[in-house]
């Protein structure tokens, strides 16, 4: 299994779990993209079809291990998302559940189903599963990842046990991205940008998608400096209709806006955005009550993609309500 770095309280919290027996039926691991919550949510998986476990840990080489690091477990699922919005539908969750009735075959006589990113979930696939969480079968075990657990009705929050994960410390991050196999200017720019969120770092340095978004919200940025409406409705549309790009560029945006915040009230404070030096110059032209209105903005153009309006109006409408702010 990949290394997983950081997040080492949650890890031994799994451990401990397993080791008093303690399992929890229904598990969300929630936290932001690059977080590690697909990792954990494997690891936990691991560690309740380890034959033998080692200090609490998977042991790596029992049949269970090896089926499962070899992606071909048969007593594991990971059921697949549809549609436009990727979400998990009524037809998948119903096959889940007939299948959750069917007694496992393997020697730890357990059965998991990993629910990967979890967004848009209908209201009714989620009161379909609430009833197998509910009262599973004692060998079943349902784990979901998601970037916020309130991605899910309450009801279902309620029924499950929610670990958080965190990013890593940039040393960590660091570490990581070297026994990657990446370069040193590589990682200095990665980190530079993602801090301790290693799946971002490794993202960025993989996929050009991630430096034209960087590229992009700092352009946004230097609209908002220059109070140039034109030039800053260009480059939020410039993010495109893809409902994905759209997140990740308001997401960076966001953050630029909280460590422009933050900076105002302390130079040396540590920022958490993908440009310093876009949030130092932000700071001196924004105050941290406007920084706030346009993070509220921004969380309702984000929600109103979310619930499918169309991109362009809900950027053209954060376009106009920024302009009233600044
Ligand atoms: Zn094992």
């Amino acid at each position: 299994m990949k290394k997983i770095y950081g997040n080492r309280p949650l890890l031994s919290t799994i451990e401990n779990m397993t080791k008093n027996n303690h399992t929890v039926n229904s598990v969300i691991f929630f936290g932001e993209k690059g977080s590690g919550k697909k990792l954990i949510a494997d690891y936990y998986a691991n560690t309740l079809l380890c034959e033998n476990p080692e200090d609490d840990k998977p042991c790596g080489i029992c049949n269970s291990c090896r089926n499962f690091l070899a992606g071909n477990h048969p007593d594991v699922k990971y059921p697949e998302t549809s549609g436009k919005l990727e979400g998990y539908s009524v037809d998948t969750v119903r096959n889940i559940i007939s299948d959750a009735f069917i007694k496992p075959n393997n020697k730890t006589g357990r059965k998991i189903y990993i629910f990967r990113d979890c967004r848009n979930m209908d209201t009714r696939p989620q009161n379909m599963l609430l009833k197998i969480i509910e009262e599973p079968p004692e060998y079943a075990f349902f784990i979901f990842t998601a970037e916020s657990k309130y991605e899910f009705l309450p009801t279902i929050i309620s029924r499950c046990i929610c670990f958080p994960t965190s990013p890593c410390s940039e040393e960590d991050t660091i570490c990581a991205l070297k026994e990657n196999g990446f370069s040193e200017n590589e990682i200095t720019s990665a980190v530079e940008c993602f801090h301790g969120n290693i799946g971002m770092c490794i993202d960025y340095i993989k996929n050009d998608r991630l430096g034209k978004y960087v590229d992009l919200t700092k352009r946004i940025s230097d609209s908002i400096i220059r109070k140039d409406e034109y030039s800053l409705g260009h480059a939020l549309c410039s993010a495109g209709s893809d409902r994905k790009n759209i997140f990740s560029v308001l997401s960076m945006f966001d953050k630029l806006m909280r460590d422009c915040a933050v900076l105002n009230k302390d130079k040396n404070a540590q920022t958490i955005g993908c440009c310093r030096e876009s949030a130092e110059r932000l700071s001196e032209r924004i105050t941290p009550c406007q920084a706030e209105k346009i993070h509220i903005s921004i969380e309702n153009a984000a929600s109103a993609v979310r619930y499918n309006v169309s991109a362009p109006v809900a950027l053209s409408a954060l376009c106009a309500e920024i302009s009233d702010i600044i």
